[in-house]
Formats: C-alpha cells, sequence, structure tokens
C-alpha cells in the first residue's frame, strides 16, 4: 500500500466514524430482530469518488468490504487501498473488454449478467492461476437500459456461468426500481428472496448462494 500525503478535515472523519458506528448498530439490531447474528450480514460500503485516505479510516475502524463501480476509478486508488485490512469487490456495470484489468484485484464481482462477461471473466481468471467469485445481477425491475439479467434467464444464465473454468457463483445481486413508496420497493426485494431460495433450493453444483446483495442505501 502506498502512503500520500493528504489533508483531511476532522469533520469529515467524524462524519465517517459516527456513519461507521450507526450502521454497526443498525446491523446489530436488524439482525437480533431476524433472529440472526451480525456475522450473517456483509456490510460492504460503496466507495465510489470516496478518497482512498477517507477509506482506509473506515477500514481502521473495522470496516472490511469496499467496493467500487467503476474500473478507472478502483485503479487510480489500487495502490492506496489497505488490502492487508480489506476486502475490494466491484459492484457496478462491467464491460467485458475491461474484466483483465480487474481480475485479480478484486475478490468478487458482483454484476454479472451476461455469459459474454462470464466467460472471459472465467478466460482471465484462468490466465492468472486465481477463482473469482462472481454474483449474477438481476434486473428484478425489468427496466429498460438498466443491467442485469431479466429474472425468466436466470436460471440458464446460473448453470452456464458455473460450468465455467475458475467461476464461483456466490449469490445474486439486484439494484432496484427507484420506488417512492416502501412498500413498492419490499415488492422487488421479495422477489429477489425467492429467486435466491428456489436457487438455493436447487443446489447446484459449483453454485453457493451466501449472498444476496440489494439496493442502494436508502432503500436499506
Ligand atoms: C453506489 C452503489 C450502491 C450504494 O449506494 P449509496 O446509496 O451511495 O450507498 C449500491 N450498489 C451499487 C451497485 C452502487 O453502485
Amino acid at each position: 500500500m502506498t502512503e500520500r500525503l493528504l489533508t483531511v478535515s476532522a469533520d469529515r472523519l467524524e462524519d465517517v466514524k459516527r456513519n461507521y458506528f450507526e450502521i454497526t448498530e443498525r446491523i446489530a439490531k436488524a439482525a437480533a430482530d431476524s433472529k440472526r447474528t451480525a456475522d450473517d450480514i456483509t456490510f460492504l460500503a460503496a466507495t465510489k469518488t470516496v478518497e482512498p485516505e477517507i477509506i482506509n479510516y473506515a477500514v481502521s475502524l473495522g470496516l472490511r468490504y469496499i467496493g467500487e463501480n467503476k474500473v478507472q476509478e478502483l485503479l487510480s486508488k489500487y495502490e492506496y487501498y489497505d488490502l492487508e485490512h480489506c476486502d475490494l469487490q466491484f459492484i457496478g456495470h462491467l464491460q467485458t473488454n475491461k474484466v483483465r484489468q480487474i481480475v485479480g484485484k478484486v475478490s468478487m464481482i458482483q454484476s454479472v449478467d451476461s455469459l459474454k462477461l462470464a466467460n472471459e471473466i472465467s478466460k482471465q481468471s484462468v490466465k492468472n492461476g486465481i477463482t473469482t467469485d462472481v454474483l449474477i445481477e438481476v434486473n428484478i425491475g425489468r427496466e429498460e437500459n438498466k443491467s442485469g439479467v431479466m429474472p425468466e434467464m436466470l436460471d440458464e444464465l446460473i448453470a452456464q456461468t458455473a460450468s465455467l473454468d475458475n467461476i464461483r457463483v456466490k449469490g445474486l445481486m439486484t439494484v432496484p426500481p427507484i420506488c417512492e413508496k416502501k412498500v413498492d420497493i419490499c415488492k422487488f426485494f421479495d422477489k429477489m428472496y425467492h429467486l435466491f431460495i428456489d436457487i438455493s433450493d436447487k443446489t447446484l453444483d459449483n453454485v453457493d448462494m451466501d449472498f444476496l446483495s440489494m439496493g442502494m442505501s436508502d432503500d436499506y
């Protein structure tokens, strides 16, 4: 990890600290309310647009998972992340021609929505002698111009992806439509949960439904 000299205001760090512990507490409470433990929940901070110094500060507080959504930004920040203490994932839309730039640098790609993309991740992982974990992204709101596989194509994409070398399917991801009402967004979460359970029940080879990654901060 390379150190940079950048002055971060004390106020900003105070904000990060307050937010970090507030979220940690809410997770613990939500886990208790649903009779689970906080360990069942992975707290990943979407760190796009955030400077590495701030990210590393959150890591020093205990944050263990960070996610970037743009290849260029990830690469420009890469040498500064404290990757001895946190795990870097890719959460944004990924173009096939950029896959080789991030395979080996990220522990998970959350946004696989086509066989073409899965094929390239497999190919680059074989080349690097590693296995890459992926989530399959679902377009649960069937929105045009949005990433993600349509729900009815999900089983097929999972089966195809799981059959490739050096790639492991670890769950599902979605960014649901923006809804004004909480009940509306809950419908999408509910649909995703059912897809997730259905696939888990099938116990497919090379598929572990460990993660269901849904929504943004406001949804939460
Ligand atoms: C940015 C982002 C999030 C988190 O959104 P915030 O509301 O900024 O916390 C979640 N998922 C994806 C794919 C993102 O790019």
